[in-house]
């Protein structure tokens, strides 16, 4: 068969291992997932009867999300035709590749970055340029250095996933300011709702200014909805429209539609998870110190940590005992904030490591 060549050169998205794949591997009985940034609170109680709401499951959702669209809109202050929805902004971002990137042009994107902006960007044939970030941060100075005239989208994710830093807004405004109007910028803000209020760079603001602009968000982290797959993004309607051209007629389903509608109205939900993961984030960014394990700032629910061993190996011995985190290099890992009883046990867990790890070095 006459599949694109590229296919032959990646991998299906390979997922962290199933908390009960690891159970039974390692005979435990509990397993802390702390590999995918999912909100350890779990999700608005007042989705705890979603079964009491929840459509009929015979009829198509509505493709135009007409509900969860209006109230949205009224929440971020957009016109509706702003809005498109994806089942997850995964799928947001492969319509983008679609719509966007062919053989014979190029994207711009940080490395490390969010993975599926190269996988999906492959896969349509382009090239990629990939510019390293410094100390976490996007260097948008090089970025635009990369950009030519072959370049269709450059991709920013503020706050970064996997380093956690988020790009300040003087740097933004200088990047728009230069970045060529005729080149899409994605700004992939996933984890939006972690940021410090005073760092928010207010992109939905500038969107009449700069119209090549397309900002990303999710349900799928802070509002801990990563199970319903529903994401949306916000841009122009010129821009929104020729993407919903790409989009699937019943792309998000009619459960998540309503799940996302009542969570996005539970304002204390979200507060109260944000004021808990700053608490335990602050924490055990402490006992790291206390350690001299370095990382990244964060504006997430996850930290990049510098460890002093491979990061497999410490990938392995968390495993073990009971923690799965992300290994995100060859010493760095990723590894999403959990509740304070996890992550009390996480951080003996850890000590435990590095008091072995300096018996060795001393011996
Ligand atoms: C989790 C994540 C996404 C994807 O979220 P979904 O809406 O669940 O598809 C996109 N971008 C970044 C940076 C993420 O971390």
């Amino acid at each position: 068969m006459d599949y694109k060549k590229i296919l032959g050169e990646l991998t299906p998205y390979k997922q962290g291992k199933q908390i009960r794949e690891v159970k039974e591997q390692f005979g435990l009985e509990r397993i802390v997932k702390l590999a995918s940034n999912e909100n350890p609170f779990g999700y608005s109680n007042r989705l705890d009867n979603l079964n009491a709401f929840s459509p009929s499951l015979e009829i198509y959702p509505d493709g135009y999300t007409a509900e969860l669209r209006k109230a949205l809109a009224e929440k971020l202050n957009v016109e509706e035709n702003q809005l498109i929805f994806g089942n997850g902004s995964d799928e947001i971002i492969t319509s983008i590749c679609r719509a966007f990137l062919y053989p014979g042009v190029n994207t711009v994107m940080p490395v490390p970055s969010f993975p599926q902006y190269k996988h999906n960007a492959l896969i349509e044939g382009a090239e990629i340029k990939e510019i390293p970030v410094v100390n976490g941060y996007h260097d948008l100075q090089a970025m635009l250095e990369a950009i030519d005239d072959k370049t269709n989208v450059v991709w920013l994710c503020s706050p970064n996933n996997p380093t956690g830093c988020a790009i300040p807004s003087n740097e933004f405004y200088s990047f728009l300011d230069q970045c060529p109007e005729n080149v899409l910028v994605v700004l992939d803000e996933a984890y939006y709702e972690y940021l410090d209020k005073e760092k928010d760079i207010h992109a939905l603001h500038c969107l009449s200014e700069y119209k090549n602009l397309l900002v990303l968000r999710t349900f799928s982290k802070a509002y801990g909805l990563a199970g319903l797959r529903i994401g949306y993004a916000i841009g122009n309607s010129e821009l929104t429209a020729k993407l919903d051209v790409v989009r699937g007629p019943f792309n998000t389903s009619s459960i998540a539609q309503k799940a996302a509608l009542i969570a996005l109205e539970d304002d204390a939900f979200i507060a109260e998870s944000i004021s808990k993961n700053n608490k335990i984030k602050e924490e055990f960014q402490r006992f790291l110190d206390s350690i001299d394990w370095h990382y990244y700032d964060s504006e997430t629910n996850f930290l990049f940590i510098s460890t002093p061993i491979s990061s497999e190996k410490v990938f392995e011995y968390l495993q073990q005992n009971g923690f799965i985190v992300r290994p995100a290099g060859e010493k760095t890992i990723r590894v999403t904030i959990g509740n304070e009883t996890d992550m009390k046990q996480l951080q003996a867990i850890i000590l435990q490591l590095n008091n072995t790890i300096k018996e060795e070095i001393q011996s």
